[in-house]
């Protein structure tokens, strides 16, 4: 069973992440370019609220006067800058045009600065440090409005950013697909459903239940709420030993379809570091696209038109 997307997916992203030195100090990073090629399976749309607020750089940086970007929109908390100046209205209105930006360009994700008053939504990789009080203003609005959210940091690391981008290309075909029967739904959850076992077992377990207790008929608002949770399920990141159970479940039954030994994939108790572990996912991937088989832990690919023609000529 293969399930490809060809469409690339849209995704917003921090511009100061995408080689604009936009914050405050003049700082920026170009992490999408150093995720060489694969930057290209990728639509991306960079932007920056805080320039879009017409603040400039440099600028004084700016803070949450309240307990995080929620609060700016309940009205509770205001965001003033260094000087003291307050700038929240021009902060909200820039917001609110980068969420319009977003869903014109049908972005369904967005890569963000954590830390950040304005992108930042999750103290995820640097609990450690001190980070403002997440979420930020846009974050906020982007954790409302159900976007896929990842972490800029993580584009650096070759593990995170392989579970980042087998769950957004799931996230995005769950997103894209039409339940107009019980036959769709249950064919959704069987695509899915090792991947959110994986990646939270106890929420997958209800759905499961939920799903074997349906009763008769066909209920759009049953499905449409199902599929909301899956998505939700999909946000969240797995962990390397999970990744490393899963991976094994699906050579061995890559072995058992297809008669084949992959050298490289090694079992889950050996000890080996985040590269090799990537380059094993990335292997079995392969493997199982090009045999057809179903990849359990990424059963989402993307590949390009061109590349799949290519495929099929060889
Ligand atoms: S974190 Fe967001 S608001 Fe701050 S500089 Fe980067 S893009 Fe602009």
């Amino acid at each position: 069973m293969k399930r490809v997307i060809q469409e690339k997916v849209v995704l917003g992203v921090s511009a100061c992440n995408f080689g604009a030195p936009f914050r405050y100090n003049r700082r920026g990073w170009d992490r999408v370019k150093n995720m060489g090629r694969e930057h290209s399976d990728f639509e991306w749309h960079p932007v920056c609220p805080e320039v879009g607020a017409g603040l400039g750089v440099p600028r004084e940086p700016i803070k949450i006067a309240g307990s995080s970007g929620d609060d700016v929109w309940e009205g509770k908390a205001k965001i003033i800058n260094r000087k003291g100046d307050d700038v929240t209205e021009k902060l909200k209105g820039s917001c609110l045009s980068t969420l319009e930006i977003l869903r014109s360009v049908n972005a369904i994700g967005y890569v963000y600065m954590e830390g950040s008053p304005t992108c930042g939504v999750y103290r995820t990789t640097l609990k450690n440090k001190r980070l403002g009080h997440p979420p930020g203003v846009l974050g906020s609005l982007l954790l409302r409005e159900g976007f896929f959210l990842i972490p800029a940091v993580d584009l650096d690391s070759p593990l995170r950013w392989w579970d980042w981008r087998r769950r957004l290309h799931a996230f995005a075909w769950v997103h894209s697909q039409e339940i107009q029967s019980k036959q769709d739904l249950y064919n959704l959850w069987y695509t899915v459903k090792f991947l959110c076992q994986e990646i939270d077992d106890s929420a997958a377990r209800l759905i499961g239940k939920s799903l074997a207790m349906l009763p008769k008929g066909f209920s759009p608002e049953y499905a449409e709420n199902l599929k909301r949770e899956i998505l939700e399920i999909l946000r969240k990141p797995s962990t390397v030993n999970r990744i490393k159970e899963r991976l094994w479940k699906s050579y061995v039954y890559f072995k058992k379809s297809t008669n084949q030994e992959i050298e490289d994939v090694l079992s889950p108790e050996i000890q080996r570091n985040m590269t090799r572990i990537t380059k094993e996912l990335i292997t079995m991937e392969r493997h199982a696209f090009s045999n057809g088989t179903f990849f359990s832990s990424a059963p989402i690919l993307y590949r390009s038109e061109q590349r799949v023609n290519r495929m099929s000529k060889e």
